[in-house]
């Protein structure tokens, strides 16, 4: 059985901001893989770059730290190479919905496996405030001081519109709700979206905890709302004014990649055996 202790790793205090919405997430994950007894060798946890992207500092799972928007198509390679590993993806905003924008809509058109949580400040905190992906239009930072002209990114809209099969929003003032999101994206066979409310205390005045918490309504207490009408997630998935719902907004059941992929019929590829194998050939080609 897992506790909250095997996954500690020797470094024991983030270095967030105090305050920050990353310190939820990370009590959320650790509390679902506890609750699904995964120990720390069967999880892998891929990251990018920014303030989140350091979470696999402070949790004892396998990790990888990659470049910035790379977390996602690192951690499908794990997923392809190990189907065996709970694969996860964590990274902000900037790293998912600007850099890694391709590699996000790409895997979950394949339904890979895996879980993608991002965690969205609306800002890019790392780098001193500058306007994210997801920053509403006519914000004012450093970067854009006359007010931002773009309209934001809507992730739930584009995982929607990219063949996700599970697509849901979390808020990282809300743990056990979040929780239970991760609980269910480990259980969902396929790519799973978990878009997190995550309030940079430092450089985003405007989203801050008390915004979602006069907002933030829960889908699975509306009467009727139905996960797998797509169409009723995408109108919900509009609401983002006086009303923010969280939840599952969407699911659907799908072969995954992993399923269909020839080069995986004959098993996990980690297990075996190439003790036999001559690469001799393959480096030759290349010399
Ligand atoms: Fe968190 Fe923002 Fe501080 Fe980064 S800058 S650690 S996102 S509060």
């Amino acid at each position: 059985m897992t506790e909250l202790k095997d996954l500690q790793t020797e470094r024991e205090n983030p270095n967030w901001c105090p305050g920050c919405g990353n310190f939820g997430i990370q009590v959320a994950l650790k509390n679902a893989l506890v609750e699904k007894g995964l120990a720390p060798e069967e999880v892998a946890i891929s990251t990018g770059i920014g303030c989140g992207s350091k979470i696999n500092q402070w949790i004892e799972t396998y990790g990888f730290a990659g470049l910035h928007g790379r977390g996602v198509p690192v951690a499908m390679g794990i997923k392809l190479a190990n189907p065996e590993l709970t694969v996860f993806s964590i990274g902000g905003d900037g790293d998912g919905y600007g850099i890694g924008m391709c590699h996000f809509i790409n895997t979950m058109r394949r339904n890979i496996d895996m879980t993608y949580i991002v965690q969205n400040n609306q800002i890019y905190g790392l780098t001193t405030g500058q306007a994210s992906p997801t920053s509403d239009k006519g914000m004012r930072t450093p970067s854009t001081p006359f007010g931002l002209i773009e309209e934001p990114v809507n992730p739930i809209r584009l995982a929607l519109s990219s063949e996700c099969t599970y697509v849901a929003r979390g808020f990282s003032g809300d743990v056990p709700h979040l929780t239970k999101l991760i609980v269910g994206a480990i259980e969902h066979k396929g790519f799973a979206l978990i878009d997190v409310f995550q309030p940079c205390v430092t450089f985003n005045k405007i989203n801050t905890y008390e915004f979602f918490r006069e907002r933030v309504y829960k889908l699975e207490d509306v009467e009727g709302y139905d996960v797998s009408d797509a169409e009723a997630a995408f109108v919900r998935a509009g609401e983002l004014e006086d009303k923010i719902p969280i939840g599952l907004f969407y699911k659907e059941e799908r072969a995954t990649y992993e399923e269909s992929e020839p080069g995986l019929k004959a098993g996990n590829p980690a297990g075996a055996d190439i003790s036999d194998v001559d690469v001799g050939a393959v480096l030759e080609s290349f010399m």
